[in-house]
Parts: C-alpha cells; structure tokens; sequence
C-alpha cells in the first residue's frame, strides 16, 4: 500500500467537486487503504479523496479507535445548535483557525462494499464529518471562517507557511 501526495491548497482538485463511485471493486477498496495509511502516516484525524487527487467521493477518518470509511455520503440532519472550535486541514499544514460548524451531524452513505451505512457525530466527529462531506464538494475549511481569519489564513498561505509550516496542532486536522 503506497502513501499518496496530500494535495495542498491553490491544487484546483481541491475545488472540484468529487463524483458518486459507481463501482464497488477492488480499486475503491484500495484507494480506501491507501488514504486510511497516509491519513495515518500524516497524524490526520480524516481525509477526502479530492486531498489525494482522486475526485470520488469517499473519505476516511481515524478517530482514536473510530476509523471507518464513508461513500457517496449525504446529510441527513445537522443540529441547529452550533459549535466553534480550533479546525485544521491536512491540505493547510499549520494552519489552524476558530471554525464554526453545527454540534451534530447524521450522514448516510455506503461504505466500500456498497452496504448503507449511517453516521453520526457530535463534537469533533460531527465536525470531522461535514468537513469531509465539504471536501467532496469543492469547499473548505477556510470558506467558514470569520472575515479577519480568512485575510490572516490568506496572508500566511502567500507568505508561504504551507510549504514551511509553523506552529503545533491545536484542534483536529481534517
Ligand atoms: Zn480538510
């Protein structure tokens, strides 16, 4: 199982939208295993496929012990209740900014052998999981922040900082 380039920002695959897997084979279940080792090889909570160039919509997450896989995933509910916390992005090492998402979150999909599964999460896991379900959708992260974070993330991705990233992890990199 090789590890795959992660793609960083200003990568035009990271704006695209991802399409529905179709085919259930051996090649998603491969591509699953190979994002589940770099996700791991990079200490990253989850990753998209569009973060590994791939434009399939499958993501995997590793939670401590909760890892798993999720495929063509939609949203079936979010809370109105919100949460803000510190986010990251493998596709934006170092950079870590105050991300308000909603407190729960319950995705439905398939996972690899294209049996439906749901999830559901709240705290991190809910945030990792619409952040996932962003990813496939062409959004990320830095399009939740608040205006003067934004113009900071912005200013320090011109300065170069994901190429040499400063600073130690202070929320989930997802
Ligand atoms: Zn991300």
């Amino acid at each position: 199982m090789p590890l795959l380039p992660i793609r960083l920002f200003g990568d035009p695959v990271l704006r695209q939208r991802a399409a529905e897997v179709i085919a259930f084979d051996d090649d998603l279940r491969r591509l699953a295993d190979d994002m589940m080792l770099t996700l791991h090889s990079a200490a990253g909570a989850a990753i998209a496929a569009n973060q590994v160039g791939v434009l399939q919509r499958v993501f995997v997450w590793e939670l401590g012990d909760d890892r798993g896989a999720l495929v063509n995933p939609t949203v079936i509910d979010t809370s109105e209740e919100m949460q803000d916390g510190e986010e990251g992005c493998l596709s934006f090492p170092g950079l870590y900014f105050p991300t308000v998402r909603p407190l729960r979150a319950h995705l439905q999909g398939v996972d690899v052998h294209g049996q439906p599964r749901e999830e559901r999460g709240e705290g991190v896991r809910a945030r990792m999981l619409l952040h996932e379900l962003d990813h496939l959708n062409g959004i990320l992260f830095i399009d939740h922040l608040a205006r003067h974070d934004r113009k900071e993330a912005m200013r320090r991705i011109r300065a170069g900082e994901l190429e040499h990233p400063v600073g130690g992890q202070d929320g989930p990199v997802v």
